[in-house]
């Protein structure tokens, strides 16, 4: 990590990076209210740091350990000499500011009919993201695998129709690219990519997505540490993306007996991250207990743990979804969540002002 001295011309900013390609390495470039901090992207075994410090403008070269660097409040601290927490953009909904978001929208995009119905009940409920999936992770090949596994047509009608209901009532819809494959086609009806837990270790598609300069809405894995999720969100900060809503959604239970969640959500890990980097972290309650009367309880939590965003899946008659009803609530139970979530956020804002 190189740290510019204050008032470097941006020419020797240039020199640093052309160094850096030199070496056959890349260039994260952060230009910070006071200072340009220039992070290296690769491996740095091969570069000559004393050369690297001796150019003009720099004011010292720090070696930075972590495997998330480019995402890290160091590498911010050092740019910007200010602690802030970055906000992500998706439309007119802002990701890590002042309010929790609420993405909210069924399991998968079932019909045209059901997709504008549930988006008019979750909107009315207060809900300012739209989601539903048309590419569906299923652990069997026997079920049903989401609109798009239909074929291109069928794709994009699926994925017109969650753009559609989108714009009609009025909130940026986010779906999963479940493969490198659709990242492309997805791009062109969606606002923001979901990368889902079954993918968070696939850096190809990481790439690949981080590339289309779209906000990505990126699932913790069931069985990933801490360390390794922000690592891999690493690779879409070195492709330039730091548009990175990170998000925990339950991680594998442990013991034999029953465990009565899904998965065992695992908020110490909110606060957790927001010490390790500035970008956004959010709740998904839903996946996380896979069961509809936690969802009230668990999203309550989420808010307070600190989540900047919460994703609930959503349906006005949840025995008839065809993925993940018994964790759909309806859009009434949703309006409820959301304002005693409202009423959780409101609580705690003066401790969050001091920092906790
Ligand atoms: C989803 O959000 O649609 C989903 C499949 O979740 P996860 O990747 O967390 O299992
Ligand atoms: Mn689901």
């Amino acid at each position: 990590m190189i740290v510019m001295k204050t008032g470097a011309t941006a020419a020797q900013v240039d020199e640093v990076v052309g160094e850096i390609k030199r070496n056959g390495l890349r260039a994260d470039v952060s230009r910070g209210e006071f200072r340009t901090v220039i992070g290296i992207i690769g491996d740095e075994r091969g570069v000559d740091f004393a050369r690297l410090e001796n150019l003009p403008g720099v004011k010292e070269v720090l070696r930075i350990e972590t495997p998330y660097k480019l995402i890290s409040r160091e590498y911010n601290r050092l740019s910007d000499s200010a602690d802030g927490d970055y906000v992500v953009r998706v439309g007119d909904v802002e990701f890590g500011g002042e309010e929790p978001v609420y993405i909210a929208g069924p399991c998968s995009v079932e019909s045209r009919e059901q997709v504008f119905r549930i988006a008019e009940g979750v909107k009315k409920a207060g809900a300012h993201v739209l989601r539903g999936g048309v590419f569906k992770p299923r652990t069997s090949v026997h079920s049903f695998q989401g609109l798009g596994a239909n074929g291109q047509d069928e794709a994009r009608e699926a994925l017109s129709w969650l753009r559609d209901a989108g714009k009609e009532f009025g909130m940026p819809t986010v779906t999963e690219v479940r493969g490198e494959g659709v990242v492309d086609m997805v791009s062109e009806y969606v606002d923001m990519l979901q990368i889902g837990a079954r993918n968070m270790y696939d850096q190809d598609l990481l790439t690949k997505a981080a590339t289309k300069g779209k906000p990505i809405l990126f699932k913790r894995h069931f069985g990933a540490s801490v360390e390794e999720f922000l690592s891999f969100a690493e690779y879409m900060a070195a492709e330039g993306n730091k548009d990175v809503v990170l998000c925990e959604r339950g991680i594998v239970p442990v013991g034999k007996g029953k465990s009565y969640t899904g998965y065992t959500l695992d908020l110490g890990a909110i606060p957790a991250i927001q010490k390790e980097t500035f970008l956004p972290i959010m709740v998904d309650p839903s996946h996380a207990a896979g069961r509809r009367d936690l969802i009230f309880s668990m999203s309550c939590a989420a808010i307070a743990s600190g989540a900047a965003a919460l994703m609930i899946e959503v349906h006005y008659n949840p025995a008839e979804a065809l993925v993940d009803g018994q964790q759909a609530i309806t859009p009434e139970e949703l309006k409820e969540t959301i304002q005693a979530c409202g009423r959780v956020h409101g609580v705690l804002a003066k401790d969050r002002a001091k920092g906790r």
